[in-house]
Parts: C-alpha cells; sequence; structure tokens
C-alpha cells in the first residue's frame, strides 16, 4: 500500500469509528422544533426562500411591535407564510388583525428568540456560568465569544473591552470551584487554562483600518493591553478571531508585536486564528511559526475555514480586486488538511486546535496525528456551542480534548452572529447538510476532498470595467502612496507653465493653497484674461475643422491613451489632490479612479454611437442618423472632484469631436492643470484644449461668448441657474442656442425605518455626511429617523461622531480632513451658528488646530422648515429629524427643492419598494451610502434643482455635446431601387 492509501484506509477506520460514536443523534440545528418540516424542506431546496427565511429571521429581534411582527411576515412571505411554518411559527391567525395578529406576532419572536437562545450561551459571563459550568461537567471546555455590535465608536470599543475585563473576571471566579478535567487542563507544553475568551479585535477599536497600520495598533493595543494582564492574573487564554480578508495582516501584526512586547512574551495562552480559505494561509503558518521561535513561549493556532467567504468574496467581486480565498469549498477542504498536518508536525512549538464540523477532517487530523506518533493531549477540536453535537460526542468518547466555542451575548446583536451560522450551516457545501439532511453515505462523506479541475481561463470580458480602487489593505500600496506624497512635496511652489495653445495668458498669476497648511503654497499658475477667451476661440475655430473630420476611432484611441497615463500617474495624481484639496488617501485615490472611468467609458461609448444609424427597415428609403459635434465647449468645473468630473466633462466634449476651452476651479487649479497636461500628452492637438484657469470672471466671460454654444457646467445651483438664465438670450453674433449641462446641488437625505440595521445605518449616516468633509454634492445633509428607533440612533451616532479624526489627510489615519479653503469655512461655521438657534446640537465638531477644518457637528430635532435643513451647506453638517411613519419620512425626505440622491436603511421590503416608487431623486441607494456613484454601474445626476442634463457616466451623456442629423434618401428611381 502506498503511503497515500494507508492513510486513506486510516482515515476512512477512523471516520467510521467516529460515525458509530456519534451513534444516532441529528444536531440541534435542523430540529423540529425550531422549523415545521415544510419550511426546512423549502429552505433546502429553494435559494430565494432560504434568503427570505434568514432575512426575515435576522431583522425580527429589533422589532418590538408585535403586529409589525405580522406585517414583516408577510412582507417576507406572502401568502406562503402560514403554509411554510404551519402553527409551529405561530402564523395561523396571519390574515386577522388585532388580537389574533398581535399573539402571531409575539409567537414568532418568541420561537426565533428562544432559537437564538440554544446558539447563545447567556446574555453575559455571569448569566451563562451555569451552561459552561454545565458543559465542563460533561467534559467539554469552552471559549467564549462575546457577541456585540459593530464597534464605531470609542466608547463602545471601551465597553467591549470592560465586558472583556468582566468576563474574565467572573468566569476565573466561578471556575475555582469546578471539578479537575485532566483532559482539559494539561497539554503537551504544560498547564491549560479552564477559562478561555475569544476576541473579536475590530471591537476594541473604531479605528482599525488597514489604510493606517499604526493607528491600528495604537489603538487596539491599548484596550488590548489590560485585557492581557488580566489574563495572565486569571489565568486565561486569549484567542484573536479572525475577520474580514482585508484585516488579516493587520490583525497578525497587531498579535506578533503585542505578544512580543517585554511584558507579554512569556505568556503562553494567547492565540490566532487562521482561516483554511485563505489561499496565503500556507505563507501565514510559516511567518507565525518563525515567529513563534524567536518568541520562545508557545502560541495556539486555531485553524478554521473561515466564516466570511461569502462576504469577502461579494465584496472583492464588487470592486473588482482579485479574491484571495479559494473558490471551491473542496479546495478550502484540501487546504485544510496540508495545513492541519502542518500545524501537528510543529506542536513542539505550538497549541494546534481545530475547528471543524467536518466527519472527514476529523478523521483526517486523526489519522495524521497517529502517524506522527503524538499524544491526544497535544492538539483540542473546537466546535460551534449548540451545533454538530453529534460530533462533539464522537470526539469526547474517542477520549479527545474538546472546546466549544460558545457565544455570550444580547440576542439582537447576536442575531447576525445567528444568521451567519445558518446560512453556512445549511449551504449546498456544509458538511452537516450533506450529512443530516440530504443523509449522503458515509463512503462519500469520508472520501477526500475532490481535486478541482483547472480552470478554464476566460478571456476578459471586453465590455467597460470599472477601474479597480487601491486595496490599502496591501502594504505595497500604501507604500506607493506614501512615496508620491513625498515627491509632489519636493514640487510644491512652482509656478506651471499654461496649457493654452500657445497663448500666453494675459491674466495675473494665481496661488493655490494647501487646506490642510494654508500657509503652503501648492502651486501658483497663470490666469486668464477675457482677451485670452477670445484667443482661444479664434484658435480652437482654427483647428476645429481637422479635429471634427478625424475619424472617431482616432479621437477614441487619444482619450484612451489620456487613461492609460493617468492610470501610470495614478498615485501622483492621488497625491496631488491631498495637497491641494485635503482629500483622504482612498477618496483622493476613488477620484483618479473615477476619471480614469470615464476616459474609458466615454471612448467606449462614442465608439458605439458614432457609426452612422439605419433607421427603419422600409424598402425605397435609407434613412441615417449622424451625431455631428456641437461646437466650441466650455467647461466650467468644480474643486471638490477636482479630477474626475472635469476629465468627464471635456472628454466627454473632445471625444464628440469639440474644441474645449476648460476652467478648472479656482480652488484647484494645478489639478486641472495636470488633465490638460496629459490630455495634450496623449495626443489632443495643439489649441483644441485650452486651460484657461481665473474665477468666476473668467466663467462669465465663456458662457457670454457667441462662439460658444456648449457648456458644460457642475457647481453650485445658484451659479447654475445663473448660467441658465444668461445663456437664455441670443447675443449679437451668435449663431446657434446655447446648451447649458449644469449639475448642481443637493440637499440628500437618508431615511432610517423601525427595521434597519443600526450598526449599518449609523456608519453609512456618518461615511456619507462626513466622507471628504461632506465636500460632496452627494453627501447625506439630513438623516430622518423612525421615532421607534430615533434616541438609540441618536447615541450612538454621537459616540461615533465623536470617535472621528479629524486632521491632515496626509496621514491615512485621518478620517475628516479640511475644507477647502477659509471662505468655505466660514460660510459653514454661519450655518453652524444658524442651527444653533434653529435646533439642539448633538455634536459640536471643536478643531484647535490650524488649517480650514470644520469639526463633524450633528443637529437634532431639527425642524422640516430649518435653513439647515433646506439650504445646502456643503460642510460635514447633519440634521438629524425625527419621522413617525415611513411615509412621514419620504414627506420630509422629498420637501426640498433638490433632487440629487438620497438613501434608505431598512430590512422591510414593501418600505424599499416605497422608496422607489416615491422617494424623489436623481440617485436613491437602498442599504448602503450614498456617495460614491460608478461610472456606467451608477450614472449619476439630478432633477428638479438639482441639475439639467442626463446622466455623468451613462449612456445618454455623450448625445449633449452633439446634434443630431438625420439623411432620408428615396432610393425608388425610374421603379427600382439598389438591392439591400
Ligand atoms: P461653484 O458654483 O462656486 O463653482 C463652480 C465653477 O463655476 C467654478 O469653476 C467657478 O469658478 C465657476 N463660477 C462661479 N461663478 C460663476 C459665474 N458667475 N459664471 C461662470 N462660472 C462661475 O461651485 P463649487 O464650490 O466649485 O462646487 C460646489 C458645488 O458644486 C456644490 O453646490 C455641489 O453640490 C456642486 N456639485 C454638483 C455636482 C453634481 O454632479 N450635481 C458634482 C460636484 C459638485
Amino acid at each position: 500500500m502506498t503511503v497515500n492509501n494507508e492513510l486513506e484506509s486510516s482515515i476512512r477506520q477512523i471516520g467510521e469509528e467516529l460515525a458509530r460514536l456519534s451513534g444516532g443523534q441529528s444536531p440541534t440545528l435542523f430540529e423540529r422544533r425550531w422549523w415545521s418540516q415544510a419550511a426546512i424542506n423549502l429552505a433546502m431546496h429553494n435559494l430565494d426562500f432560504k434568503t427570505r427565511l434568514f432575512r426575515f429571521i435576522d431583522v425580527l429581534p429589533s422589532v418590538t411591535d408585535d403586529q409589525r411582527v405580522v406585517t414583516l411576515a408577510q412582507e417576507y412571505f406572502g401568502s406562503m407564510a402560514a403554509q411554510a411554518f404551519g402553527l409551529g411559527w405561530g402564523l395561523k391567525a396571519l390574515a386577522a388583525t388585532g388580537v389574533g395578529a398581535r399573539l402571531s406576532g409575539h409567537a414568532i419572536r418568541a420561537q426565533v428568540e428562544q432559537m437564538a437562545r440554544t446558539f447563545i450561551a447567556g446574555s453575559s459571563a455571569g448569566d451563562a456560568t451555569p451552561v459552561l459550568k454545565h458543559l465542563w461537567s460533561e467534559g467539554k471546555a469552552w471559549s467564549v465569544d462575546l457577541l456585540g455590535e459593530a464597534t464605531i465608536s470609542d466608547q463602545e470599543a471601551d465597553r467591549y473591552r470592560d465586558r472583556c475585563l468582566q468576563a474574565l473576571e467572573t468566569l476565573a471566579s466561578a471556575v475555582q470551584s469546578w471539578g479537575r478535567m485532566p483532559l482539559l487542563e494539561q497539554d503537551h507544553t504544560g498547564a491549560v487554562p479552564r477559562v478561555q475568551l475569544s476576541l473579536k479585535i475590530s471591537a476594541l477599536s473604531p479605528h482599525l483600518d488597514p489604510i493606517d497600520p499604526e493607528g491600528s495598533f495604537e489603538s487596539v493595543a491599548q484596550r488590548l493591553r489590560p485585557i492581557v494582564d488580566a489574563a495572565m492574573r486569571a489565568p486565561a487564554s486569549l484567542i484573536f478571531d479572525m475577520e474580514q480578508a482585508e484585516t488579516k495582516a493587520l490583525l497578525m501584526m497587531i498579535f506578533t508585536r503585542l505578544f512580543m512586547e517585554p511584558a507579554y512574551r512569556t505568556f503562553a495562552h494567547a492565540g490566532l486564528a487562521i482561516q483554511a480559505y485563505h489561499r496565503a494561509t500556507t505563507q501565514d503558518i510559516e511567518t507565525m511559526l518563525t515567529w513563534v521561535r524567536q518568541r520562545g513561549t508557545p502560541v495556539t493556532l486555531r485553524l478554521v475555514k473561515g466564516a466570511y467567504w461569502d462576504s469577502d468574496t461579494i465584496r472583492y467581486r464588487q470592486r473588482g480586486w482579485p479574491v484571495p480565498l479559494f473558490e471551491d469549498k473542496s479546495e478550502t477542504d484540501a487546504n485544510y488538511e496540508a495545513l492541519a498536518r502542518k500545524l501537528l508536525e510543529a506542536s513542539s512549538v505550538i497549541r494546534p486546535a481545530f475547528g471543524t464540523h467536518n466527519l472527514r477532517t476529523l478523521a483526517y487530523i486523526e489519522a495524521v496525528a497517529g502517524q506522527l506518533g503524538l499524544s491526544p493531549s497535544t492538539w483540542e477540536y473546537q466546535m460551534i456551542f449548540g451545533m454538530a453535537e453529534p460530533f462533539q460526542e464522537a470526539v469526547l468518547r474517542r477520549g479527545r480534548r474538546l472546546r466549544l466555542y460558545t457565544p455570550v451575548g444580547e440576542l439582537l446583536p447576536g442575531m447576525a452572529y445567528l444568521v451567519r451560522r445558518l446560512l453556512e450551516n445549511t449551504s449546498n457545501e456544509s458538511f452537516l447538510r450533506k450529512e443530516f439532511v440530504e443523509s449522503q453515505s458515509l463512503a462519500t462523506l469520508l472520501a477526500p476532498p475532490a481535486a478541482v479541475p483547472p480552470k478554464r481561463h476566460v478571456a476578459a470580458s471586453s465590455g467597460f470595467r470599472n477601474e479597480p480602487l487601491r486595496d490599502f489593505s496591501a502594504a505595497e500600496s500604501r507604500a506607493a502612496m506614501q512615496v508620491a506624497i513625498d515627491e509632489v512635496k519636493g514640487q510644491l511652489g512652482k509656478t506651471w507653465r499654461s496649457v493654452a495653445g500657445g497663448l500666453t495668458l494675459s491674466g495675473p498669476l494665481m496661488p493655490s493653497y494647501n487646506p490642510s497648511r494654508p500657509e503652503e503654497i501648492v502651486g501658483i499658475v497663470h490666469t486668464a484674461g477675457a482677451a485670452d477667451v477670445e484667443a482661444g476661440v479664434r484658435r480652437a475655430e482654427q483647428v476645429w475643422p481637422a479635429w471634427r473630420a478625424m475619424p472617431a476611432e482616432r479621437r477614441v484611441e487619444i482619450v484612451r491613451a489620456a487613461a492609460a497615463l493617468m492610470r501610470s500617474r495614478r498615485e501622483a495624481f492621488a497625491a496631488w489632490e491631498v495637497l491641494e484639496c485635503g482629500k483622504p488617501w482612498r477618496e483622493a485615490d476613488a477620484d483618479v479612479a473615477e476619471a480614469i472611468d470615464f476616459l474609458e467609458f466615454y471612448g467606449a461609448e462614442w465608439l458605439r454611437l458614432s457609426e452612422p444609424r439605419r433607421l427603419g427597415q422600409e424598402p425605397g428609403e435609407l434613412n441615417h442618423r449622424l451625431l455631428e459635434p456641437r461646437g466650441i465647449t466650455a467647461v466650467i468645473a468644480p474643486w471638490n472632484f477636482p479630477l474626475a468630473i472635469p476629465t468627464g466633462m471635456v472628454s466627454a466634449a473632445l471625444v464628440t469631436g469639440n474644441p474645449v476651452l476648460f476652467k478648472p476651479s479656482e480652488r484647484s487649479p494645478i489639478i486641472g492643470q495636470l488633465l490638460a497636461e496629459i490630455l495634450m500628452d496623449a495626443g489632443v492637438p495643439d489649441g483644441l484644449l485650452l486651460c484657461l484657469p481665473g474665477g468666476p470672471e473668467v466663467g462669465r466671460v465663456l458662457v457670454r461668448h457667441p462662439a460658444i454654444v456648449t457648456i458644460a457646467f457642475t457647481g453650485s445651483k445658484n451659479v447654475g441657474l445663473g448660467l441658465l438664465k444668461e445663456t437664455s438670450t441670443v447675443a449679437p453674433g451668435q449663431r446657434m442656442v446655447k446648451r447649458v449641462i449644469a449639475e448642481m446641488g443637493g440637499k440628500n437625505a437618508i431615511i432610517i425605518d423601525e427595521t434597519a440595521d443600526l450598526d449599518e445605518a449609523v456608519a453609512g449616516v456618518i461615511a456619507s455626511s462626513t466622507g471628504y468633509s461632506g465636500q460632496k454634492c452627494s453627501a447625506c445633509s439630513r438623516a430622518i429617523v423612525h421615532a421607534s428607533v430615533y434616541d438609540l440612533f441618536l447615541k450612538r451616532l454621537q459616540e461615533a461622531v465623536a470617535s472621528l479624526r479629524v486632521g491632515n489627510p496626509e496621514d491615512p489615519g485621518m478620517q475628516v480632513g479640511p475644507v477647502i479653503d477659509e471662505r468655505a469655512q466660514a460660510t459653514i461655521l454661519d450655518y453652524i451658528k444658524i442651527g444653533n438657534q434653529e435646533a439642539r446640537v448633538l455634536v459640536e465638531g471643536r478643531v484647535t488646530q490650524p488649517g480650514w477644518y470644520v469639526g463633524p457637528t450633528v443637529f437634532v430635532d431639527v425642524p422640516a422648515t430649518a435653513r439647515i435643513a433646506q439650504e445646502e451647506i456643503f460642510g460635514p453638517v447633519l440634521a438629524v429629524m425625527k419621522a413617525e411613519s415611513f411615509d412621514e419620512a419620504l414627506t420630509l425626505a422629498n420637501s426640498t427643492e433638490y433632487a440629487l440622491t438620497g438613501g434608505v436603511y431598512s430590512r422591510s421590503p414593501a418600505n424599499l419598494d416605497l422608496a422607489r416608487e416615491r422617494f424623489d431623486v436623481g440617485n436613491l441607494y437602498l442599504n448602503r451610502p450614498i456617495t460614491g456613484a460608478l461610472v456606467n454601474r451608477q450614472p449619476f445626476g439630478g432633477h428638479r434643482l438639482s441639475g439639467v442634463g442626463t446622466k455623468a457616466g451613462g449612456e445618454d451623456y455623450l448625445m449633449q455635446f452633439v446634434v443630431t442629423r438625420i439623411v432620408s434618401e428615396q432610393t425608388l428611381r425610374r421603379g427600382f431601387a439598389p438591392a439591400e
């Protein structure tokens, strides 16, 4: 027999033995008392139903009104409800109203809460102690996991730290009187504490962010040290749980750095979870083993398959990032086996722990440990409390150390945990499902993980794909950005040569300042005077004929070349934005990515549109649609997306065949200059694109010039409306009606209803209202919150906003940078004064450092008619309002003159539908932040007084820069037409 066959046969043998030892039980998860047979059958076979069921279970505990529970059941399941769940779920009276409905609601909630309690040992460590004691008496060790909401504020992080400290104290004192369990208390390296706590590191800081490893470490470590101190006293072991893929390297860094500190280097009960679904785990284990040898004191490595596969995979795919996880479950299973062997082989320096509910994996570990001749005290199994009981039983009977991962906490935040487990264990790939629902044969269950055939290479689709944002959890990305910032700093203060088709601009020199350090001049540009506009128009008229006659493909090549250049200078562009506009790293990077998207997208669109299109198929006539450039275009841009917005407007005009006179904002002239340079470098002919820096006076001359026929403007409402008025009269010499494309402001609202997930809603409102210091047209400036969750929402919001780090965005750990200039700062501060008169202040952002900062500020109980509820402020100022119903919330949301973006956080399908119907905004976002629209996927723009024009980044946009001509030829001559 080969080695492999020998191993497989021993796995089969042990597996059969374990199956016998697990004899006849079925896991609690699938018990009839939770589900009617109909419900579980449906859930296992119908993915749509399963999603609805788990979403319903998820939302339930947050709904306190019994009648609302019933309406939610109807929203989620319609007429299927009673049928699927039967009497057990108390749904028989669903259709009834009044008392019947209340009883049903109560019964449903009680049942789900009961179910959650089976998987959660108690609401606090004290509450869970009897359960833990019972486990111990059955010969099972445990690891307590304190469930909680996502941490979004310093106070919440402090509370999690305190709960950990409290739990350690309570548990350490409780376990003292328990009986001895030699197997559980001693392993090959020494004593094993009775108490073990699993730590969710992200709960220890609202600032855990891979973009800022140093700041993350500091923030976590200051709360972690007292916990380690307490664990050393207790004694207790502490295991770091692993979380989302982006934080893996960061958590490993925090672990290895903290446990190398002199005070903790000899702590023998630290541990780290390792997820086998990561492709890089072999390398990670190597790193840990090298480290632990240096350290000289063992640690626990807990090998798990990983619980974030779905969310990580979806998120990475959405962002266009390579997924760092195995795609097939069997690849993870195979990797798990390889890693398990590695850990067992390294057991002289570590304590291996194996988290698994898979019979084959258990048998594999047993067989390999046997091959290596290890004593059973060397490793332990970990399973989840309330799950896979038959296997718990089997390993106990085989005399192995078993530890149950035991969640403790309130039901409400526990639901996210529960639903994740339910999903995991009912998925097609789940071992428990295969064995206990599908009753697959033992031989199949014990077979080695199937080899996955190498993936056929799928050619990347030739269609448009958004430029992925940088993944700043990668050290290379952070380093590249830092280098770029340093390089840009070396170029500050210079006077830039104009890009104006050889014209010498006659206006005064204009400095541009760094909003974070106003004394610092970023650069100086020449501005344009009225005569320059005139000369620019003449230049453009000369070069236009050649440009419009150029084949469409050639113009498209040029904008694509500009995209390629931008890609190659991506960090440099982003760094200029950090310094000239005070953009945080991610915002700056996203702006450059969006600029690249516009170039690529409009290029691709023009290829699609520019072909003469035949209309109608009738014989004897030939109708063609021809698109031709309108003529000289003025682009008047804002500063808040200093590259993306002008790139979109300028490239749309150019690619469709028009010359462009481009006026960047006087608040971001250097980035405007960089854009013009890159387009010229990419091949735009001299004189066809003129960059004319300056303020409103230059804009006014452009708008009035009779030869300028299209004005692409993005900016404030007042200026936009002014342009529309100005251009509505025909000036002497003007030969074409001017077209104004005006993208203007917003007063955007997010509605939070009584079913919302507050973890997400609070974080979403904060991201949307303070991202780039609220200086986005799409920013949230109103939160409209249902009365029943209003107070809770405010409490969490207050703490979270107060925890934001405000400061110079050169430091990636800063979440909120400055506002653009002194004028903006003064306007916002004036609004804050007004807000103080109109409403109650919840958070008043105070910033003491120099620079144009405004601390994030929140007003509450804001009346609908207040100025701070109606006027665009363009800074980090949020007005919160209370609504008694969803209907009222929608009315409030629609009550301003704007219609740009809006959002809803809700888990009620009916409310989401209502929002789709009635929330009158250009871009509506459901259960996500309301900024960050993506070219092509979320074309952007508003209506009412938020804008005129079709959506930027959408399929109709280019049509605004052309005239459409139709040529119809009668082809029937002398009784015959050419063959078609
Ligand atoms: P702004 O209106 O002050 O300036 C925009 C541009 O217009 C600048 O280049 C400015 O010099 C020029 N300008 C100002 N007065 C002019 C005049 N009388 N004639 C001609 N040109 C003139 O706006 P801003 O402060 O640069 O940008 C912020 C505003 O832009 C906010 O209101 C924001 O909501 C809006 N915005 C809208 C969108 C959107 O897509 N809807 C996107 C970004 C910004």
